[in-house]
């Protein structure tokens, strides 16, 4: 094996640590921990258990969580005002609405009522558009870990060529809009991409949120390149893997994120660090946002 791994386990402890001493300066500085509130309407058995996770993380660094559990026939106009009520609520600086919801309640319902500056995963119609017009905000968390994996492991970004595959509103576009802000070069792929390995073979980087088991082998990659596996796929016999395949890939790339242990261990632990961020923030309006 040649490629460095880019242990996202370590960076997550990494993190957490410094989390912890950020929220205890919020504490005395405020004097209550920052506050964020899970939304969740009933069906959904695995955002039961994102729900138990992020409440696990928040306890470890000190903010204060709890869940709002609706349930299943919630109706659009509850779902509408409980969000309204919690973006009223000064003692709430963070929320997250657990996805998907129910097929009765549409997604808008949330990225239109959402307070943006609550919005810790960064799904609100105001977040995409502050992130399309290169104005600080919160992130989608996936995207927020993907970009904190390239930080933390100093991997140049300027005049690269970054190719992203998937053009999701949760990882792909929003990520590739940072990555332009970050002066990169930026490809684009998608289900209908023409001759996808010559386009990948040029990455510098290369990042894959498309959720197809092991799609990426070595013969895609360039080799030397920097490959990020944001995806998190299922096996019938049990166990995750993701869009890469670790096996062969990590023969040739530079450096790549394993999965499990890579960008998933992290995506929890950006959303409170979104939380941190924008209670700051909420707390100190004026000052340079720590976004
Ligand atoms: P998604 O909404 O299903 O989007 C998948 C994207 O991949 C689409 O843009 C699709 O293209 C593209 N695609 C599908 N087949 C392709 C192919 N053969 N060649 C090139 N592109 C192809 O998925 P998502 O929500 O972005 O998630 C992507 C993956 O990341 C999933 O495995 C998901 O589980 C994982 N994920 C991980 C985290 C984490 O914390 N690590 C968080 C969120 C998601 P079209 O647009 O043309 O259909």
């Amino acid at each position: 094996m040649t490629a460095t791994i880019l242990d996202g386990r370590a960076m997550s402890a990494d993190l957490r640590a410094e989390l912890r001493t950020d929220v205890a300066c919020y504490v005395q500085e405020c004097g209550q921990a920052p506050c964020l509130v899970i939304v969740r309407v009933e069906g959904d058995v695995a955002s039961g258990v994102y729900s138990k996770a992020i409440l696990r993380i928040a306890n470890e660094i000190g903010v204060q969580a709890r869940l709002e559990l609706l349930p299943v026939q919630t109706s659009p106009d509850e779902l509408r005002s409980t969000l309204i009520r919690l973006n009223n609520d000064n003692a709430v600086q963070g929320i997250i609405v657990q996805m998907p919801l129910p097929a009765h309640l549409p997604q808008e319902i949330v990225t239109e009522t959402i307070a943006a500056e609550k919005d810790i995963d960064g799904i609100s119609v105001q977040s995409a558009g502050r992130l399309f017009l290169g104005l600080p905000g919160l992130l989608p968390s996936t995207v927020a870990a993907v970009m904190e994996i390239l930080e933390r492991s100093k991997t140049p970004l300027e005049g690269k060529h970054v190719v992203v595959l998937g053009r999701s509103n949760v990882v792909g576009k929003p990520l590739a809009l940072l990555l332009l802000q970050k002066h990169a070069t930026v490809t684009i792929c998608h289900s209908r991409t023409v001759d996808l390995l010559s386009v990948t073979r040029q990455a510098d980087i290369l990042i894959a949120a498309v959720g197809r088991p092991k799609m990426v082998t070595a013969e895609m990659v360039r080799p030397g390149a920097t490959v990020i596996d944001v995806g998190i796929n299922a096996l019938p016999e049990g166990g995750i893997v993701g869009d890469v395949d670790y096996a062969s890939v990590s023969e040739v790339a530079g450096a790549l994120t394993p999965t499990p242990g890579g960008v998933g261990p992290l995506t929890n632990v950006l959303l409170l660090k979104q939380c941190v961020q924008t209670a700051w923030h909420q707390l100190h309006p004026t000052r340079r946002r720590r976004l």
